[in-house]
């Protein structure tokens, strides 16, 4: 039995080479209204983030939490709000693609799915921009508890199909009645320890503007800016404010 993950909130920015650096880390992506808030709070088991209300100022930023022995998790801000106007939407794009491509430590991005309607084309152009560019990443399948249970079989293989991976490539989870949470929380630690990073994905990724074709373009920086070690302590704010998932 995997015991809750102790996430603790550590810093958000909108820059990977801001960030502390960390020994291990794993990544949350999804589409907005997917279920993410409320997964990482089964995750974590905390009752008084349940209620997945957003931070304002957190919602459109890299969250990172502590997880404890110097390893850490990453909420990237959800995709496909079709409200944001095309400068914020480009802006987003350079940090997520930016962190994906950048961030070393980086040993899994968990890409959430919904698992009652589906991959949307969105997840399935994201999931093929993961691919191409051999970054780690596990389809979670969420919101179990709405798929019928006379229609799971056939929905496990169409969300597969879908989103192109094997059948038990996919983790199905449920925030809401807990199915797959203990499961979802065994494999990240083990993610978390195996610490592996993303095969030669520096040597093999091009990120140039010009190239086009994923979900948008990175701009590359340095590393002069990245600041210390993640230790598990928070930065700033008085360390019992909760942090509310966005
Ligand atoms: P986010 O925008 O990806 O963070 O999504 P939220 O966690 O805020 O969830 C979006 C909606 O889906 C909310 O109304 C949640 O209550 C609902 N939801 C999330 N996970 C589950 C689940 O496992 N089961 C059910 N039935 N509803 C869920």
């Amino acid at each position: 039995m995997s015991a809750p993950l102790r996430f603790e909130f550590v810093t958000s920015g909108d820059d990977v080479f801001r960030l502390p650096e960390t020994r291990a880390e794993v990544a949350f992506l999804g589409r907005s209204n997917v279920g993410k808030s409320s997964l990482l709070n089964a995750l974590a088991n905390h009752k008084r983030l349940a209620h997945t209300s957003k931070t304002p100022g957190r919602t459109q930023l890299l969250n990172l939490f502590a997880l404890g022995n110097g390893t850490t998790a990453v909420d990237l801000p959800g995709y496909g709000f079709a409200a944001v106007p095309g400068r914020t939407r480009s802006g987003w794009q350079q940090m997520i693609e930016g962190y994906l491509l950048e961030r070393e430590a980086l040993a899994m991005v968990l890409v959430l799915v919904d698992g009652e309607i589906g991959p949307t084309k969105l997840d399935v152009s994201m999931l093929a921009w993961l691919q191409a560019h051999d970054l780690p990443h596990t389809v979670v399948a969420s919101k179990y508890d709405k798929v019928k249970s006379s229609k799971r079989g056939v929905r496990r293989h169409e969300v597969a199909a879908g989103c192109n991976v094997a059948l038990d490539d996919v983790v199905w989870v449920s925030a809401a009645k807990g199915d797959g949470i203990e499961k979802l929380r065994g494999l990240i630690l083990g993610w978390l320890a195996s610490g592996a990073r993303r095969p030669g994905a520096r040597a093999t990724v091009d990120a140039s503007p010009q190239r086009g074709g994923g979900p948008g373009t990175v701009a590359r920086g340095g590393d002069e800016h990245r600041e210390g070690q993640v230790d598990g302590h928070r930065e700033g704010d008085n360390p019992d404010d909760e942090h509310e998932w966005n």
